[in-house]
């Protein structure tokens, strides 16, 4: 898809959200490996050798960066890492996801969408390409609707306040906080007692806030507010 595209379609979900430019950055980067490919072709060959001519003597590493970029295992692992480091920027690479989501259906041939490369690197769906005009209108067509419909419900939503009730956005996102955050609930329910256990070294949270790293047995059980 096209790089305007693949930013437009993430900023609806990070617009109002702390990792915005992560999350959009995460939205462009698979395309980093298409444009090594680019300079290869303007600045690797000779002037007149157009861009299909160019590709079967390129240096296989470039292709194999831009299979790696546009792949869910690749996602998968580095979601592992970044839930495991710094996973208050977990939600920020669904914009990679979404970027992957997006080419799936929309590439082909050489450039088909290898979704679980190097797993499975011959595994591609034959889309129609997003060179397509049809292709194009819809996707700006959907972003329009898309784009109207968010910024309808976030007026009604400063309007009413509080008697917004939580829609299925809201919903999502609350689910999305819980599951990053990983609040111990268990233990505010217990009223000052003697918390029994929590699971100790939770992803995330000895990760920025403190950052002390010694602590973690003994502030395993407070619940945190992550600032968010
Ligand atoms: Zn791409």
């Amino acid at each position: 898809m096209d790089i305007f595209s693949h930013v437009l379609w993430a900023y609806v979900p990070f617009r109002n959200k702390l990792w915005r430019d992560e999350g959009l950055l995460f939205a462009v980067l698979p395309d980093f490996g298409f444009l090594l490919i680019i300079l290869y072709v303007l600045l690797g060959t000779p002037p007149l050798v157009d861009f299909p001519q160019a590709l079967p003597k390129m240096p296989g590493v470039l292709l194999v960066i831009y299979f790696t970029l546009h792949s869910f295992v690749t996602l998968g692992v580095v979601a592992l890492i970044v839930w495991k480091y710094k996973p208050k920027l977990l939600p920020a690479l669904s914009g990679w996801f979404i970027h992957i989501m997006m080419d799936i259906p929309v590439h082909d041939g050489y450039f088909g969408t290898r979704f679980l490369y190097p797993l499975l690197p011959d595994l591609y769906i034959s889309g129609i390409s997003w060179v397509d005009y049809r292709v194009l209108a819809v996707s700006y067509l959907a972003l329009v609707i898309v784009y109207i419909y968010s910024l309808r419900r976030e007026r009604k939503k400063r309007v009413l306040r509080k008697r917004w009730k939580p829609d299925w956005i809201d919903r999502f996102h609350m689910k999305a906080d819980a599951l990053i955050n990983r609040k111990p609930i268990r233990a505010r329910d217990d009223k000052g007692g003697s918390v029994g256990r929590t699971p100790e070294g939770l992803p995330g949270e000895d990760g920025e806030g403190t950052g002390q790293g010694e602590d973690q047995s003994a502030g395993e059980v407070l619940p945190q507010d992550d600032g968010r």
